[in-house]
């Protein structure tokens, strides 16, 4: 059995970015930036006025000072023509500040009598200008990769970039394995239970801005398990749920070789999800076995599918991010296999659920953390900081 570094190190030799297609802005949200893109504006593309209020000299500006007011100055009507020594100019926000004027006075901070303002009281320090430039300039670029959010979005619209360049999205099959397994809506017979693991999988993939797909159920047989393989030819990568172990009715492995996919590593010595597999189908697409078990399945999602699908997307292969915490309480001795345990963080302090049985989905949605407890970690007493990847 190999380590689950080593299982993910296979699986970052396996996957290789997807190629890169163009998108309308709108369309980019939660894609990943394929290659860097320059700034076609510079903005503000002018000094702006950052508030309402009056252009002027900005060494005039003291108390008790006065100013003829010379002219308007609004958003996207800019008054041409000099400020000179004791003239003002109205201005409203987002308006070109004109030449000569170094200061806006707020509107708050003048009286205005017909064409005459007076500073009252005391001014504040700010000029109340944003200088041309003073967000980005032409050229400044934005750097690949990037999975582009709402931020990203504005961002380009502001710079005009009207089409962005995204990785593709990894066209990922979904196949669950189970003669006792029907589709939520339907209903089950006595021996029956609902599909649940691809369906969360089908989340964190839509999640992740991956393009997933779900295929029927395959039955506990190699006719139907070939025909979904079949279904999920153009598929980037095919994952199969359950039917992993080595129980009678456990045929993933033998169908999957039997179809032409090559083995790169079975069993991963982790818990929960030791039977995981990983290969290359005969056309080229990855494919990843995972564990039936509920929380199995979703756990193996979070630690070795997400980081996959992020290399297919071009961005960088790494593990799925940890961070520390404290034990709330003393944890007993682990054993020999890497242990992924349901926990509750807060306030820095993380506490695993008392019971960590890989069949139950209501502790995973109750779980805000998974706790890695390393192979053969000796009891730690509370207090101790460990590594948890939050969910
Ligand atoms: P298996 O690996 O096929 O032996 O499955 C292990 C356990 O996970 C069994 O209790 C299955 O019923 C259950 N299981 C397998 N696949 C799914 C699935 N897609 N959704 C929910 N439970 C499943
Ligand atoms: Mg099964």
């Amino acid at each position: 059995m190999i380590s689950v570094t080593q299982a993910l190190d296979n699986l970052f030799a396996l996957a290789k970015p997807l190629g890169k297609e163009i998108v309308p802005l709108r369309a980019a949200n939660g894609r990943v930036l394929a290659h860097d893109v320059a700034s076609k504006r510079t903005q503000p593309p002018f000094a702006a006025s950052a508030m309402d209020g009056y252009a002027v000299i900005g060494a005039e500006a003291v108390p008790d000072a006065t100013f003829k007011v010379i002219g308007e100055s609004a958003a996207g009507h800019g008054w041409r023509g000099d400020v000179r020594s004791g003239e003002a100019v109205r201005i409203f926000t987002g308006a070109p500040v004109p030449e000569g004027a170094t200061r806006v006075i707020l509107q708050e901070e003048v009286m205005r009598i017909s064409n005459e303002i007076t500073i009252t009281g005391n001014i504040g320090t700010g000029d109340n200008i944003r200088p041309a430039g003073g967000d980005f300039k032409q050229g400044d670029v934005i750097k690949a990769p990037r999975r582009i959010g709402p931020a990203d979005i504005a961002l380009m619209a502001s710079m005009n970039i009207a089409e962005v360049p995204v990785m593709r999205r990894p066209d990922v099959a979904l196949i669950s394995t189970g003669d006792e397994l029907v589709m939520p809506g339907e209903e089950p017979g006595p021996d029956q239970i609902i599909a649940s693991n691809t369906f969360g999988l089908y989340a964190l993939l839509q999640d992740l801005g991956a393009a997933p797909r779900l295929l029927p159920i395959a039955k506990d047989n190699p006719a139907s398990l070939e025909m979904c393989f079949d279904l999920a030819k153009g598929a980037d990568l095919v994952v199969t749920v359950g039917g992993a172990s080595v129980g009678d009715h456990d045929i993933v492995a033998d169908v999957a070789a039997s179809v032409g996919m090559e083995q790169s590593f079975y069993k991963v010595a982790m818990r929960p999800g030791k039977p995981l597999m990983a290969g290359r189908m005969a056309d080229g697409a990855l494919m990843l076995g995972l564990p039936g078990n509920p929380v199995s399945a979703m756990v193996c999602g979070t630690v070795f599918l997400a980081p996959m699908v992020r290399v297919m997307m071009g961005l960088p292969a790494l593990p799925a991010a940890r961070k520390t915490a404290r034990l709330a309480e003393d944890m007993p001795a682990g054993g020999p296999r890497e242990h992924y345990l349901r926990a509750q963080v807060a306030d820095g302090e993380i506490t695993p659920f008392a019971r960590q049985d890989s069949a139950l989905l209501g502790i995973l949605a109750d779980a805000n953390a998974l706790l890695v407890q390393p192979p053969d970690t000796p009891m730690l007493p509370a207090g101790t900081m460990v590594d948890y990847i939050p969910l």
